[in-house]
């Protein structure tokens, strides 16, 4: 204990020297996360020296291993830099699939010379990093994907579609699914990793209600793929993929806690008693969702979490931040429902609850986790 009360008043001086107080003020729109990669053009100089800072202490994946660019802290001590980031407002210094969804399945399924190559450069934000899953006609059942992958001897050559490919168009690299066997569903798919510069990938952008989009189609055409790009068994690589949509609905589960915000109750406070009252049972409901947060985040990090917990996460999550979003253009009234202008904060309260609309769609919907969370829990079929 005496160990950990010492690390945290460490980490407690170190965050208040080294992040720069413009990285403590709330993001004003999704435009001012940092997410790195080949391209990438700070937005100011305090994004690339806390990024910076952040990447030299191992602290943007503080819980990998050193030799992959982490820190190697442990659970606890990952928590309390985590509290001590919310005590100041910092700001998450990169926000990074690689991070969040690749990183975690190389841990558990690449080969040493794919972690040695990818995980570092991932710690760092060096690479962006898209992801290749659903396709026009493979969405909730993702395993009837059509992308063939052909072995040619030397290469793999990838031939197909994929579709709502966030940030395509600015990946540097993706992680894709693949056919490379028709002789059965799950079992003829693999996991492919390739640079977004090869030729014979192309992306299109897809444009949305909300103005802002990250979406893309991404076509293959004839795209040659080095035959040690494949992460896990050929054939296997629905293992890798299932593990790693873990990690993606744990990640998404986080949006249920609402950030560093405090509670809404603090935020809001309208005339309307019956709001009021609405806005008192959600915070009720959110800081139930936060202890169970709390406790299943530790459970998934021990690999003791139940199959069906990251569904379960998943589901009341997004439908927790759906609610927290109903409610703030509720409390906002007229002002909440003017697309440009400062009184709704240059739109900001409209979109983030338009693109609250997604979070049960991505990352499988919430009638697939139902689904998940039935098959497991109630021993129903196909669990
Ligand atoms: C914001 C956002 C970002 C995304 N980013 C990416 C990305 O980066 N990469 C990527 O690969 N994909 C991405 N996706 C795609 C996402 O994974 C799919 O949209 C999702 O899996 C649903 O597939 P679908 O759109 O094909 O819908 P469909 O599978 O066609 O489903 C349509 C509707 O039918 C319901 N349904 C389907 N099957 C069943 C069933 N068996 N039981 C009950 N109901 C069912 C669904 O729940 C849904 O309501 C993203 C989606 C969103 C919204």
């Amino acid at each position: 204990m005496a160990e950990l009360d010492s690390f945290r008043s460490e980490t407690r001086a170190w965050l208040e020297a080294n992040c720069p107080p413009e990285m403590r003020e709330p993001m004003r729109s999704e435009s001012e996360a940092c997410w790195g990669g080949r391209n990438w053009t700070f937005s100011s100089d305090a994004q690339r020296v806390w990024l910076e800072r952040m990447v030299e202490r191992g602290w943007t994946v503080p819980h990998w291993p050193k030799d992959y660019g982490g820190a190697g802290l442990s659970p606890a001590e990952a928590k309390v830099l985590k509290e001590e980031m919310a005590r100041i407002g910092a700001r998450n210094p990169l926000y990074s699939f690689g991070i969040s969804m690749l990183g975690p399945a190389l841990l558990k399924f690449g080969n040493d010379e794919q972690k040695k190559r990818f995980l570092p450069e991932i710690a760092r934000g060096e690479i962006r990093w898209c992801q290749g899953y659903s396709e026009p006609g493979a969405g909730s059942d993702l395993a009837g994907l059509q992308t063939k992958a052909e072995d040619k001897g030397d290469h793999w050559l990838v031939n197909g579609q994929k579709v709502w490919t966030s940030y395509a168009d600015k990946a540097d690299w993706i992680f894709c699914l693949v056919r490379t066997s028709t002789e059965s569903k799950q079992g003829g798919i693999s996991f492919l990793l390739f640079d977004m510069q090869t030729p014979g990938v192309s992306t299109k952008p897809i444009l949305l209600i909300s103005g802002n989009s990250p979406f893309c189609e991404t076509f293959f055409d004839d795209v040659k793929v080095p035959k040690n790009q494949v992460v896990g068994e050929v054939n296997r690589g629905w293992d890798v993929a299932k593990y790693l949509l873990g990690h993606e609905r744990e990640m998404i589960a986080g949006m249920g806690l609402g950030g560093t915000g405090g509670t809404l109750g603090r935020m809001l406070k309208p005339d309307d008693p019956f709001l009021r009252a609405e806005i008192a049972a959600f915070d009720v409901d959110a800081l139930a969702f936060a202890a169970m947060s709390e406790r299943f985040f530790e459970m998934f990090k021990a690999s003791e979490a139940h199959p069906a917990s990251p569904s379960m996460m998943k589901y009341a999550g997004t439908e927790l931040n759906k609610r927290r979003h109903e409610l703030m253009m509720a409390a906002g009234g007229s002002d909440a429902l003017e697309w440009d202008s400062d009184r709704s904060k240059g739109g900001k309260t409209p979109r983030d609850w338009l693109r609250t609309k997604a979070n049960s769609i991505e990352g499988g919907t919430s009638e697939i986790q139902l689904n998940i969370v039935a098959k497991h829990i109630l021993g129903l079929p196909g669990a």
